[in-house]
């Protein structure tokens, strides 16, 4: 008998046809002489409907093992559905039971928990029809992300996950040892003697794919990094996690109103991918989470983001009729909370802003001619704020060098990022986006930790 996905029979399955299903349960109901089932195999937010007549043969000892969470095998026949909610369900030949779930200790049972509660169940909150959502359209969009790069030529590259650079300077780094923390080797001043470490030198997990994907654009032209980043902050919040996953375009030959450009049809392209392969999910999310969400991705993919220079935001800040905790003057970076007000408030769409100070930016980042600001932009989205960073990179030589001195960091530690400069340099762009933002962007889910399997953040690395 053929085996099918409960997505494509709900989709495409016929009366008469013969099939077989693998699941689990999600509710059963008894009733006279015969008994519904609702089973789910993670390919959709719909359960296929199983009907089990009680002249099935062991009819009573397997409906008692049938409760939810429970793995289940039925083949049978499709016929259409009497009830209401679904044009077909299948009527059970064959019943099998893989694995019982007891009733009395299953946690998953059919009422709703809070996401907070399902947090502490990590390893079975998937089987929920939030989280099932949420991570098919995580799904979605990674495919949306691959399929908008490699349509346009990108080659995906592998950064690695161990670097010894600290890419932002920020110095919210994992130290990755493989030293005995029982017993660390000690030089003359009693520092620790990396010399003896694993790698000869201090090693941390990477806080950004960026100056790897730089390397790799000056051969390839147009690159992308997809893949997990990992930062030490003690920050919890709601759109911080310690371990996330970043997307890290970077094109050679390209000025910051290219990189714009890019990341405009990027977030469009995702949402309309999204949209069209996962509606039942989107339309949960709408009706379930937030329901500003369908219209939210319509207004991105049919809109133009607003574009405003850091200096014109700061004017619309210091205009703005809201009392803000943190203070707004030219020269201060912008806080969660005035990204919001802009996205949010003021223009009720995903705003672009450039051109910041550079003195709170990174030293890559190409110096402007006024010299006090860098091509740098940060795409802020309504309710998230900060989604995507990016800028135009210095690819002058001698500049790059004073910044690097500037921001108290050595060129020799950046020999060979420099050395991008002295052979063949050009201008060159690209930006970061945080996978789950856009995640809890797409589907509206208010904590970053809902958005990711196993969510690592400060006090917290379960399952
Ligand atoms: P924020 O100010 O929100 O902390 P950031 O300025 O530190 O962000 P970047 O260093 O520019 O962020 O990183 C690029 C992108 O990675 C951000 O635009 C954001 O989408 C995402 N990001 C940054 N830090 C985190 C985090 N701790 N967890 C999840 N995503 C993050
Ligand atoms: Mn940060």
């Amino acid at each position: 008998m053929v085996k099918r996905r409960i997505a494509e029979i709900l989709r495409s399955g016929q009366p008469d046809e013969s099939l077989l299903i693998q699941g689990w349960v999600r509710t059963k109901r008894e009733l006279k002489g015969f008994a519904f089932i609702e089973v789910n195999d993670g390919s959709s937010l719909a359960s296929l409907q199983v009907v089990m007549n009680q002249d099935l043969p062991d009819y009573e000892a397997i409906i008692k093992k049938l409760n939810t969470g429970a793995s289940v095998e039925v083949a049978g026949v499709l016929v259409p559905s009497q009830g209401k909610g679904q044009r077909i369900e299948l009527k059970a030949e064959m019943v099998k039971v893989y694995g019982e779930a007891d009733p009395e200790t299953y946690p998953l049972q059919k009422k709703r928990h809070s996401y907070e509660f399902l947090r502490t169940i990590g390893h079975l909150r998937s089987r929920t029809n939030s989280f099932g959502a949420v991570f098919r359209v995580r799904n979605a969009c990674a495919t949306a992300i691959h399929q908008f790069f490699q349509e346009r030529g990108f080659l995906w590259v592998h950064t690695p996950i161990i670097t010894a650079n600290d890419c932002e300077g920020a110095g919210e780094l994992f130290n990755v040892t493989g030293l005995n923390l029982k017993d660390i080797p000690r030089a003359d001043n009693n520092a620790v003697d990396y010399a003896q470490d694993f790698f000869g030198k201090p090693t941390y997990l990477t806080v950004s794919g960026q100056l790897e994907a730089e390397v790799m654009a000056m051969a390839f032209s147009n690159v992308y990094t997809f893949g997990p980043t990992f930062r030490a902050e003690n920050s919890n919040t709601s759109r911080h996690l310690a371990e996330f996953w970043m997307v890290e375009p970077e094109m050679a030959f390209c000025d910051l109103d290219g990189d714009m450009d890019l990341a405009e049809a990027f977030l469009k392209h995702v949402f309309k991918y999204v949209l069209e392969t996962c509606p039942e999910d989107m339309e949960f999310f709408n009706q379930r989470i937030d329901d500003t969400v369908l219209s939210t991705a319509d207004n991105i993919i049919n809109n133009e983001f607003q574009r405003l220079t850091y200096t014109e935001a700061i004017s619309l800040l210091e205009k703005a009729d809201v009392k803000f905790e943190y203070p707004v003057s030219w020269g201060l970076d912008l806080q969660s909370e005035h990204e919001r007000y802009l996205a949010e408030q003021l223009f009720k769409k995903p705003v672009i802003v450039s051109d910041y100070p550079a003195k709170i930016k990174a030293f890559y980042m190409r110096l402007s001619d006024d010299e006090k600001t860098v091509r740098a932009m940060d795409i802020l989205a309504p309710k998230i704020g900060e989604i995507i960073g990016g800028s135009q990179r210095e690819e002058r030589l001698d500049v790059l060098e004073k910044r690097i001195l500037a921001q108290g960091m050595k060129p020799e530690d950046l020999w060979w990022y420099l050395d991008l400069r002295r052979y063949g340099t050009v201008p060159h762009a690209g930006f970061g986006l945080g996978f789950e933002r856009l995640v809890q962007f797409m589907t509206g889910m208010g904590n970053i930790r809902d958005v990711i399997p196993f969510p690592r953040t400060p006090q917290s690395a379960d399952f």
